[in-house]
């Protein structure tokens, strides 16, 4: 069995189809090592029984996918990590999971993540915060940590998660695995819980760039039910690039320098030797305006939060406050008791940045920013493919490192808000290890480049052959 478990979900899948694998051998093999999880990455594990029917002929064959608990799920707990939405049951299920489901993958597990998507250490949830599968004792990254906790320690084949502004790539490179925030509007946000709806994406989680190509095929598309979601030009394709010959790739001195570890520096040059050696081009490119993008972020971010979860008033969903006199009572103390500490900072930031008094100063300051910030980009295609930068600044931090400091928390996202703020994908991809730890090495593209994207990440992947993950150990 626990060869099984180590598997790829790609190759899990061609095995099922070759008639090689009982599907339902693999279910249950998954679901037990979910129930029986120790890194706190599930709210919910699918219930013991009978394993689901599946059309082994189907793209995705049976493999079982986990979720970030964001997506709504029809029946099953969805609460974005709050407490506001305790014993909501959707009465609908997300595009991105209804798709993954009839592609052939039946929902195993919802994952742990900071509470509506807001942090980078996924401490921030009401169900206690995930560890990560290298060290215990250290996050996983956020918000999507339970599906990246999920992945690496080989308790779901592969997981889907958002990113709002990193929030699946940060998660990827602290647990060692692979994350792709896909183009703005690749993927459909219908059924997700809203964070800053301008920005969130949907995307995979992943072993391998193969299995992400695979689950990012199957989630992607225009949908009727989100009139942002504009689909991709041609369909996804498995990656089978060998080199980079005649690939040119940017790297900004404004993404690569202060702030960042040195043993993640360092594993970032040695992957642009590699990438030299694959045939490509490095050079440097100027992104002058990427230091700003963290402001302009937490502005626009928790601007978009406050309007998005002005709907939480224990009318509609999940918790209500009880012992109240009125009903603005039972507002004020349902809001104070459903949210926690940094969704009620991100509210009242939002709300103060878009006070009348405020908003040309702060908001409309920041939405020029980054018009900036996609010109910079704009630019840089002009002469580059790709622009590459480490994902994360440090390795996998403690647990309440960060929790006191909410300026530290954010200087995270750093290196992966500029490609949030300007709609475009990126991937992280495992690049080594800095202190016994995963390093995440993340490539940017222009939007709807990411068959170009994930082709490259797999030439680089199999050079830089990391074999460490905690997955790989099941065998
Ligand atoms: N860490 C960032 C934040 O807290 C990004 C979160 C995300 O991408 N969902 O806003």
């Amino acid at each position: 069995m626990s060869d099984t478990l180590s598997l790829t979900a790609a190759t899990a899948a061609a095995r099922i189809r070759a008639g090689e694998l009982d599907p339902a051998e693999l279910w249950h093999g998954y679901r037990e090592r979910a129930a029986a999880d120790e890194h706190n990455a599930f709210v919910w594990v699918a219930p013991d029984g009978d394993a689901p029917a599946v059309d082994r002929d189907a793209p995705l064959a049976g493999v079982p996918v986990a979720v970030k608990d964001l997506f709504c799920t029809e029946g099953v707990p969805s609460q974005a990590g709050s407490r506001i939405l305790e014993g909501y049951r959707p009465p609908y299920t997300a595009t991105s999971v209804a798709r993954l489901t009839g592609a052939g993958a039946p929902l195993l597990a919802k994952t742990n993540q900071d509470e509506f998507a807001m942090g980078s250490s996924t401490e921030h949830s009401a169900f206690g915060p995930t560890r990560n599968p290298w060290d215990i004792a250290r996050v996983p990254g956020g918000s999507s940590g339970g599906s990246a906790a999920a992945v690496a320690a080989g308790s779901a084949p592969w997981a889907i998660g958002t990113d709002t502004g990193g929030s699946i790539r940060q998660p990827a490179a602290l647990c060692g695995i692979v994350g792709l925030k896909p183009t703005y509007g690749a993927v459909s946000r219908y059924g997700m819980i809203a964070f800053a709806s301008s920005l969130d994406q949907a995307g995979p989680l992943t072993r391998d760039v193969t299995d992400a190509a695979l689950l990012f095929g199957a989630m992607a598309g225009q949908d009727p039910c989100d009139s942002t979601s504009i689909g991709l030009p041609a369909p996804v394709e498995l990656p089978s690039r060998m080199d980079l010959r005649g690939v040119r790739i940017g790297v900004p001195d404004e993404l690569t320098g202060e702030g960042i570890e040195p043993g993640v520096l360092a594993s970032f040059e040695r992957t642009l030797e590699l990438v030299k050696e694959l045939g490509a081009t490095v050079e440097p490119v100027r992104l002058p305006h990427a230091p700003h993008a963290l402001s302009a972020y937490y502005l626009i971010a928790p601007a978009e939060a406050s309007s998005n979860l002005a709907r939480y008033d224990g009318v509609r969903y999940g918790y209500r406050a009880d012992g109240v006199r009125d009903l603005l009572e039972m507002y004020t103390k349902t809001r104070a008791e459903g949210f926690g500490a940094e969704v009620k900072r991100r509210i009242m930031l939002g709300t103060y940045a878009l006070s009348s008094g405020y908003y040309d100063a702060y908001y409309g300051r920041a939405q020029k920013v980054r018009t900036l910030i996609s010109g910079d980009f704009n630019a840089a295609w002009e002469r580059f493919d790709f622009v590459a930068t480490p994902t994360a600044p440090t390795v996998a931090f403690e647990l309440g490192a960060k929790l006191e400091d909410p300026l530290a928390m954010y200087l995270n996202d750093f290196l992966a808000v500029p490609m949030s703020l300007a709609g475009i994908p990126g991937i992280s991809i495992p690049s080594g290890l800095s202190e016994g730890l995963p390093v995440g090495f993340q490539l940017a593209g222009p939007a709807f480049s990411e068959n170009a994207l994930l082709d490259a990440a797999y030439a680089l992947e199999r050079a830089i052959d990391f074999r460490d993950a905690p997955w790989r150990k099941l065998a």
